[in-house]
């Protein structure tokens, strides 16, 4: 039960206005359960373009006021969403299904964005360069972008957005935000907070709806100045492919598919609990998830056994049971996505000793899965399964596991255990990776930058960086001094 319902609020914010769901309204449902747990607006282009119109008229006013006041109105937005992390987690698992507990993680890790951005608009510093010639100064200032449009995944329904709106508002900038279909409501209660933050009407715009209607007229509109964007490569190309024509600057998390290295040095018990927080993270649904479990020959044995019975002690349930580890998959493609990479995998040779099917509660729920003799033909090895399927590839030395791990289009998240000091840093310096976990399974947090190379996509989010994402530079150049 939320201590306050009207958090859970069943319409849209476009600009000023917020749009109740009609007859036609979406229906979103409970992972968990199958159950409609209520209703969002369809809306489409005509409410897009009046979303984007109130951002350019709000953005310039914003813009104007002193990094400190923009400060304090995050801020403020970030002491709400602490004060009701319980409430936010409740919506978060009832239309994502992790567990209570991880999503109140979510909830804490997703405010920490704003409450970071909140200081860093401070610290938007230019520079002073010294001059070519006598009589001219040059001088660099910097400015936000403008409006951004904003699209974002359903495996982080809270994370992802403040992870864009933060760094956004905090420069200057205005947002016009689509959430996942699946998860719209942790974007809706959190336009309600930013509301009673006291962010000016239009800066931050929510809009459920058609994807394809909503992004076309997103990334068309020669208002809008940039899209950030976190989901799949596939739909991040084609919205790279709509920005072209009106040049929009791009900020792509895309897909990942992580190897995970365990060297016969390792900490084997650190390792494994490591495997188990990077692979089963939401249930293997993130994007810097474990994909690829490398094990040096030497203890290969040992972490499949250790792995598979640490597993078995993890509870699968319903997120809203106090006791649950890992909840549901998001729904029966992500159901169906598991079972062919196991039986590819199988097919080809491997062996399922931990789990492999679905899970006696039926529904979305799947047995956490541990796969051996996993190699590198293999679906698993070249496709991210984004589910609870841990799979083990053997390998003997670094030259062949550095080559295996960097043999594919992607580039996100990359990690390993070693307690060798010299293998550390040149593995280190050797995986073609955004993100290295070194003797840690995870590795997001608001300080350090996340973004991948290749095809996981452009830009960084969080840290210093994150904020030049949203603003230009411009120099000055001074003369006749
Ligand atoms: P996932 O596989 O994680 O669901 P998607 O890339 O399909 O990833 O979805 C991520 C986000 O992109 C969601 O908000 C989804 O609604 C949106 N989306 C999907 N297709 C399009 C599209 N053609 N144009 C704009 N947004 C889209």
């Amino acid at each position: 039960m939320l201590k306050d319902p009207t958090l859970m609020k069943e319409a849209a914010l476009v600009g000023a206005e917020w749009i109740a769901a009609g007859d036609d309204g979406i229906n979103v449902t409970n992972p968990a359960t199958g159950e409609v747990i209520g209703r969002v607006p369809r809306l489409g282009a005509k409410e897009t373009e009046a979303a984007i119109a109130a951002a350019e008229a709000a953005q310039k006013d914003w813009a104007a006021k002193t990094a400190k006041e923009r400060a304090t109105v995050l801020r403020r937005w970030y002491d709400l969403m602490v004060e009701n992390a319980d409430d936010l987690a409740e919506i978060l698992t009832l239309e994502q299904g992790k567990p209570l507990a991880e999503a109140k993680g979510e909830i804490l890790y997703g405010a920490s964005f704003i409450e970071w951005f909140a200081e860093e608009a401070r610290r938007v510093y230019g520079d002073v360069i010294p001059g070519h010639a006598a009589d001219k100064r040059i001088v660099v200032i910097k400015q936000p972008i403008g409006v951004v449009a904003a699209i974002t995944p359903w495996n982080f329904p809270n994370a992802m957005i403040t992870r864009k709106a933060g760094p956004a508002l905090a420069a200057g900038c205005s947002i016009v935000l689509k959430p996942a279909g699946q998860t719209p409501f942790s974007a809706i209660a959190l336009a309600v907070l930013a509301e009673r933050a006291g962010l000016p009407s239009g800066l931050f715009s929510v809009l459920t709806g058609s994807a394809r209607e909503i992004g076309g007229v997103m990334t068309s509109s020669d208002v809008v100045r940039k899209l950030t964007f976190t989901g799949s490569t596939e739909v991040g190309v084609e919205l790279m492919r709509q920005c072209a024509p009106t040049v929009k600057k791009l900020a792509l998390e895309l897909g990942g598919n992580a190897p995970f290295i365990v060297f016969d040095d390792a900490d084997l018990d650190a390792a494994v609990e490591g495997a188990i927080i990077s692979k089963f993270r939401n249930n293997g649904q993130t994007c810097v998830c474990a994909n690829r479990i490398y094990v040096q020959s030497g203890v290969y044995d040992a972490f499949a056994e250790k792995l598979g019975k640490r597993l078995s002690t993890l509870k699968v349930g319903d997120g809203m049971d106090a006791d649950t580890v890992f909840g549901p998959l998001i729904d029966d493609n992500a159901v169906a996505k598991v079972q062919e990479h196991i039986a590819d995998a199988t097919g080809k040779g491997a062996t399922v000793i931990q789990g492999g099917k679905p899970h006696a509660l039926g529904g979305l729920f799947f047995e956490p899965t541990v796969i051996k003799g996993v190699t590198q033909d293999m679906a698993v090895a070249s496709e991210e399964t984004f589910g609870p399927v841990a799979p083990l590839f053997k390998f003997d030395t670094d030259a062949d596991v550095v080559a295996m791990s960097n043999d594919t289009e992607f580039g996100l998240a990359s990690y390993f255990y070693t307690r060798d000091l010299a293998r550390a840093w040149k593995v280190g310096e050797q995986l073609e990776y955004g993100m290295v976990g070194i003797n840690t399974g995870l590795i997001s947090t608001a300080e350090a930058p996340f973004g991948g190379i290749k095809s996981s996509g452009l830009g960084r989010e969080g840290s210093k960086y994150g904020i030049e994402e949203f603003v230009e530079i411009k120099y000055l150049c001074f003369g006749g001094i």
